[in-house]
């Protein structure tokens, strides 16, 4: 018999969960304004809000913790760090900064000004935030395959060099400070891009002299499906393929709390001195000196090591299947989910689940509050409340895909949590039909809104 697939890592410490009642749900979500951001985590029986900062590290990222060294200056921990970075990326200079919007912050301070145009693969939000805080434009360059959620392609996070060369060519050289291309594509649906797609945006980028940033939060992810799912790269080892994947960038920023699983911690790395001069001032105003930028000297040991680990194929093989499991349970029922699946989360076409509900009421985060409802599962929206209101025109934006986001965090959960939560929304996909009302907002932010926004249910 062919032996069966299984986990690559066992468990030495378990955290206790609270299985609550149908009842409690009700008034829990309630009285959180019908937004999940605002629920306890005591009130989630399986929390796939997000895979950020959630997942559980090794008994070596535990141990590695316990050498940091919290010099302010000069610090072992940095320089541990800063070998890991160049080790597994190829970038010889480095900021730490706290989280990945940090990195964002700093290097948009350096290279971003009013007025220009920013090209990429759709864009995740906090880094269309900073583009937008800063009254310059994200410009969406992602292949139009993306947006058809039953369309089987294996890189659906590609950048439209057509798109792409579009926008370079209507705009001045010193209106593009650069290309930013994310690796997997968040919002798009943890979609990668091929190696072939990173190579051509780079010969575009040469061309037109613009350099290139690769918002990496998920590359390893996306190396693993370079490795399993592109012509010429199976034998080749994934440390590997993330080496030639940087090589078509002049700048990474990085949300460690995704890839390199710790709970917390960013960094920006680069192949410019003169480029990591420049950003070591804002990182410096902002973030702290650059030898820890917002960071402990043990949170980065712990991150040197999670970059080891969070590039190992088999802790990959591991996660990918695990995410590949929960959507075939799903997809096996009848439920639209996202085809193929995505590295870190399961995408829930809320359109094609609840086409009775009209767009004005947000159809996805009524598809989020009725899973909660029915199992204490806490997804997340990626729709109208994400894509917030357009600067100019003040009206909502309404984006092609509508979803609900079951984001799996890393090591955390096992099968049978996986077997509840598509029984969970298994279950609200055979009375779909009896659901018949939407959200309204009472209350919301000016920009990132779906974190503080405020429903009702009438
Ligand atoms: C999470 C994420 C960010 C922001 O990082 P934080 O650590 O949450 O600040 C930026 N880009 C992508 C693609 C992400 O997934």
């Amino acid at each position: 018999m062919k032996l069966p697939f299984s986990e690559s890592y066992k468990i030495k410490m378990v955290e206790p969960l609270y299985r609550s009642t149908y009842r409690e749900r009700e008034q829990w979500i309630r009285d959180a304004r019908y937004n999940l951001f605002n629920l306890r985590s005591n009130q989630v029986f399986i929390d796939l809000l997000t895979d950020s900062g959630t997942g559980a590290m090794s008994d070596r990222q535990w141990a590695a913790l316990m050498l940091g060294d919290e010099s302010y200056a000069g610090s072992s921990s940095y320089y541990k760090l800063k070998d890991a970075i160049r080790e597994i990326t190829g970038f010889p200079y480095f900021l730490p900064t706290h989280q990945g919007r940090a990195a964002e912050n700093v290097l948009f301070s350096a290279m971003i000004k009013e007025g220009d145009m920013v090209p990429g693969n759709s864009h995740f939000d906090t880094t269309k935030g900073h583009i937008e805080y800063r009254r310059a434009k994200a410009i969406d360059c992602t292949i139009d395959e993306a947006f058809d959620t039953t369309l089987n392609h294996p890189f659906k996070g590609n950048v439209d060099l057509k798109k792409l060369e579009k926008v370079l060519k209507e705009n001045a050289r010193d209106k593009i400070p650069m290309i930013i291309v994310t690796i997997t594509c968040n919002s798009s649906g943890g979609q990668p891009v091929s190696m072939k797609n990173l190579r051509d945006v780079r010969k575009m980028a040469d061309k037109y002299e613009i350099p290139v940033m690769f918002d990496s939060a998920r590359f390893a992810e996306n190396a693993y499906f370079i490795k399993t799912r592109e012509k010429g790269f199976a034998d080749i080892s994934i440390r590997e393929i993330v080496l030639q994947m940087f090589k078509n960038a002049d700048v990474m920023t990085m949300s460690s709390k995704k890839d390199a699983i710790v709970n917390m911690g960013g960094f920006i790395a680069m192949n410019n001195k003169e480029l990591f001069d420049r950003a070591s001032i804002f990182n410096i105003l902002f973030e702290g000196f650059i030898s820890y930028g917002g960071m402990s000297g043990r949170d980065m040991n712990a991150l040197a090591q999670g970059l080891y680990e969070g590039t190992e194929f088999d802790y990959l093989e591991t996660r990918i299947n695990q995410v590949a499991y929960l959507g075939k349970r799903l997809k096996d029922h009848g439920v639209p989910v996202q085809y193929p699946f995505g590295g870190h989360a399961i995408f829930v076409d809320a359109k094609r689940f609840l086409p009775q509900i009209p767009r004005e009421e947000f159809i996805a985060q009524t598809l989020a509050i009725e899973l909660y409802l029915e199992g204490g599962v806490r997804g997340v929206e990626i729709g109208t409340l994400l894509a917030d209101r357009d600067p100019e025109t003040g009206e909502n934006r309404y984006p092609e895909l509508e979803m609900l986001r079951l984001t799996i965090p890393r090591r955390v959960y096992t099968r049978d949590h996986m077997d509840y939560v598509a029984a969970a929304l298994n279950n609200v996909f055979d009375r779909r039909q009896d659901i018949h009302k939407g959200l309204k907002i009472v209350k919301e932010a000016p920009i990132l809104r779906h974190f503080t926004v405020e429903l009702e249910r009438d």
